[in-house]
């Protein structure tokens, strides 16, 4: 088995195969250690979950699993609340993979390649992946999870914050833009500041609207499950109706849309494609905002920050990339703000259409009609399986993704308690195509001289 990708979503796929009892080889390809990804790499601690610990065990069967070894790992007093660093979830999952790597000793292989898969191809009885290194490797089937893209680049010298050099050299006293206004933008102030950066730090985007932060709330009485089929439009109303009812009743809004969250992809699939496009582009904003909140200690950082004045947030988008520090923005409410600022960094989040991706195995698998984007233009076209299917239609069998490609079939596919499903299911169901049971036939033994 190939993994490309050691994600959350690779590294949780290699861990379920290992567990499972069968002997299995497994190629995790990645240059970076495994557990991490993007989102768990990060080098700051105040770089928080946003999400409790007790949702986030890499087990949904074993709700307490991450709980219980944050307060064997150096955080005793950790309790279900706690928005844990990211930094410490990454070491969480590389101790998870590492422990089932020795527990399957002897049944099971690992090798870790610390490289790039640029390309990958089949014949009727292998999968193939060739490393930036010059390996070829050979597999009977491969799971692309190469996880969230990067932002749609905007011009060379403009660096997304996960860049090396994006805050290096910086002068502290001097003002930084940032493109986009969610949690990337929330994750490059908090690197700013854990740098000592004193000057304003200005957030710029479309609606100028931040990220909402997590508070503590009563659930809702019963569960709220609005029906796709009624369209966009009909569905905001009927979510903003909702809200006003609980709120009516002292029940906090967050309670209503994390009360949706088990019947978001269920609710998307009854949504006709022209529906998921209005969604896509006039709603999602709004909903991540709902949605993906930040931890509370974040949030009363940022409101401090925007309280006195270092972080200012503007509605409006840059009229034009500028090569020098002089940003124009052309305002929603009107009229044009000049900035004069030392950098301006990209933080407009994964561009979720991977025909653009710059993803060398990506592309290659795009270019040769092996993989195709989904008919929405997000994410790839899979089956349910996360089987990917290519330009003719057909899925090849070999060719199997998780997490952040399966958007535009699925709405919710890149936190965690989605992704330990799909995991779960993902390697249950590798198992089941590899290990199928063979009909045995006498005769054939015979031929092959057994
Ligand atoms: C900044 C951030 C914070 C988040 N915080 C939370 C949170 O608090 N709670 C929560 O539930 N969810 C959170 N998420 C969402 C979710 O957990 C992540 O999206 C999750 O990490 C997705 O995992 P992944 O393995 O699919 O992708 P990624 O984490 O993006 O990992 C993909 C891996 O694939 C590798 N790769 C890609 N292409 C190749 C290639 N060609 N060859 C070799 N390797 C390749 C990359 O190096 C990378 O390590 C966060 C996401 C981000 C981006």
């Amino acid at each position: 088995m190939i993994i490309v990708g050691g994600g959350f979503s690779g590294t949780l796929v290699a861990i379920h195969l290992l567990r499972q009892g069968n002997c299995v080889h497994i190629d995790l390809i990645d240059p970076r250690i495994p557990g991490r990804g993007l989102a768990y790499s990060t080098a700051w601690d105040d770089h928080l979950l946003n999400v409790p610990a007790i949702r986030m065990s890499a087990f949904g069967s074993e709700p307490m699993h991450f709980l219980e070894w944050l307060q064997a790992n150096g955080k005793p007093d950790a309790d279900a609340s706690l928005f844990a660093p990211r930094k410490l979830y990454g070491s969480y999952l590389q101790d998870v993979l590492e422990t089932s790597i020795r527990a399957a000793s002897g049944r099971c292989t690992f090798r870790h390649h610390m490289c790039e898969a640029v390309h990958a191809w089949s014949d009727s009885i292998s999968v193939y992946v060739l490393l930036r290194n010059g390996e070829r490797i050979q597999a009977a089937k491969l799971v692309l999870a190469c996880g969230n893209p990067p932002p749609r680049a905007l011009a060379s010298h403009i660096d997304t914050p996960w860049a090396p050099g994006a805050f290096a050299t910086l002068d502290r006293d001097r003002d930084v833009l940032l493109i986009g206004a969610g949690l990337t933008a929330i994750d490059a102030f908090l690197a700013l500041q854990a740098q000592g950066h004193r000057g304003k730090v200005h957030f710029v985007s479309r609606r100028g609207k931040l990220p909402h932060a997590h508070q503590p709330y009563r659930p809702l009485p019963n569960s709220f499950s609005p029906s796709g089929a009624m369209g966009a439009r009909l569905l905001l109303r009927e979510i903003r109706r909702h809200v006003r009812e609980a709120e009516a009743e002292g029940v906090d809004w967050r309670a209503v849309i994390d009360s949706m969250r088990p019947v978001t992809n269920d609710i998307w699939r009854q949504l006709e494609p022209c529906e998921q496009r209005r969604v896509l582009r006039h709603l999602k904003t709004w909903w991540d905002i709902h949605r993906h909140r930040m931890a509370p200690e974040i949030g009363a950082t940022i409101a401090a920050a925007q309280a006195d004045g270092r972080i200012v947030v503007h509605a409006g988008r840059l009229k034009q990339i500028p090569s020098d520090g002089r940003a124009e923005i052309s305002l929603r409410a009107g009229g044009t703000l000049t900035l004069d600022v030392q950098r301006i960094v990209n933080c407009t989040g994964s561009d979720e259409d991977y025909r653009q991706t710059a993803n060398p195995l990506m592309r290659s698998l795009l270019a040769s009609g092996r993989i195709v984007a989904n008919p929405i233009g997000k994410g790839l076209h899979t089956s349910e399986h996360g089987e990917l299917y290519d330009a003719d239609g057909a899925s090849a069998g070999w060719l199997l993704t998780l997490g952040p490609p399966r958007l535009g079939g699925l709405f919710e596919t890149t936190a965690v308690p989605e992704l330990r499903k799909q995991a779960e299911a993902l390697a249950l169901y590798l198992s089941s195509v590899i290990y199928e049971p063979i009909e045995i036939v006498p005769e054939l033994f015979m031929a092959a001289g057994i």
